[in-house]
């Protein structure tokens, strides 16, 4: 009999319509798994009510009267999916041996939690839910999701493609998290930066079996932006990319004026504003690239990310 401690993290907002049936065959699942030998009895599913103005909380409450394997976590206030998430792992950190983020909906297949636990029986610190299809997304997520994977690589920062927030994370994972500071939080960026073994496992994404998407477009929108901009520096890099750009523009500018006003091809004043208007619009670009720098170097020290983690410390 294995004594592996799981908890199952849930961030939930509104969710009254689901937290009856997901909490039922989370429980199930549970039972199975602990009749395998493959989690401890003390496993626990924890539910994390994001300031929710429904009957969530007293749902929750409800659960954890009528059995031990449930608790909850209630918020002071809505603080967005991935707040609470992160109240919810750091509530349970110390108490765990791994934990599993799922959202409430149970859209991620939970038929992989013993997939992700054999792994972490086997030594990865982090296991990935990866979604195989989409086929249950509509186009347009789909399209949206699938792009906005992409476009994060493509401004340089590390993700798993197309991984939300259904993972496993051991408790060492767990306390490096901890030790990012930062508030603006995009969690998927985080994990891979921490290091750590780490794999994935694969399933279909299945269509939310009530209520509603708590992510409607302007969320997904703010949620991706967010995103970009507290993990690459690229847009900066990008202003400096043009300024210099503009300045070699400016001297074939400058050549073709001197040239022109030299034939006689122009009108007083011309050339002169020509070259002024080149010339500065290019310093300006590269000054404020330069600011950006500094901006960005800021930016980074404010985070007060941990500089290192240690993976092992062998005296012998
Ligand atoms: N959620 C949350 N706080 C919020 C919005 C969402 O805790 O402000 C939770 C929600 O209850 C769910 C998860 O985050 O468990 C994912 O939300 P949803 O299923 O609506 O997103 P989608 O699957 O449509 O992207
Ligand atoms: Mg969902």
């Amino acid at each position: 009999m294995k004594d592996t401690k799981l908890f199952v993290v849930m961030p939930c907002y509104n969710e009254e319509e689901v937290l009856g049936e997901t909490s039922k065959r989370m429980r199930e699942l549970f039972m199975t798994m602990e009749a395998d030998g493959l989690i401890s009895p003390d496993s626990k599913i924890v539910m994390v009510d994001d300031g929710s103005r429904d009957k969530t909380w007293s749902i929750i409450s409800g659960l954890c009267d009528s059995d031990s394997i449930y608790r909850g976590v209630k918020l002071a206030h809505n603080a967005g999916h991935q707040k609470a998430l992160l109240a919810g792992l750091m509530t349970v950190k110390d108490e765990c041996d791994c934990a599993v983020s799922i959202d409430a909906d149970l859209q991620d297949d939970i038929n992989v939690i013993p997939e992700m636990v054999k792994k972490f029986d086997e030594g990865c610190d982090v296991v990935y839910g990866v979604r195989s299809k989409r086929e249950t997304d509509t186009f347009f997520k789909r399209f949206t999701a699938e792009g906005f994977y992409k476009f994060f690589r493509v401004m340089g920062a590390e993700v798993v493609y197309n991984h939300a927030d259904y993972r496993l994370m051991s408790s060492r994972a767990l306390n490096a998290l901890g030790e990012y500071k930062e508030a603006n939080l995009f969690l998927r960026g985080i994990v891979p930066t921490i290091g750590y073994k780490s794999d994935c496992v694969y399933y279909e994404r299945a269509e939310r079996f009530a209520g509603e998407s708590k992510y409607p477009l302007k969320k997904m929108l703010s949620f991706a932006f967010d995103g970009i901009t507290s993990f690459s520096v690229k847009p900066i890099k990008i202003v400096w990319t043009v300024g210099l750009l503009v300045c070699v523009a400016a001297i074939i500018a400058a050549i073709y004026t001197i040239i022109s006003k030299c034939l006689g091809y122009s009108t007083d004043g011309w050339a002169s504003l020509m070259c002024s208007i080149w010339f500065l619009g290019g310093v300006q670009l590269v000054s404020v690239g330069v600011i950006g720098e500094y901006i960005g170097k800021i930016y980074k020290e404010t985070k007060a990310r941990p500089r290192y983690i240690i993976e092992e410390y062998r005296k012998k």
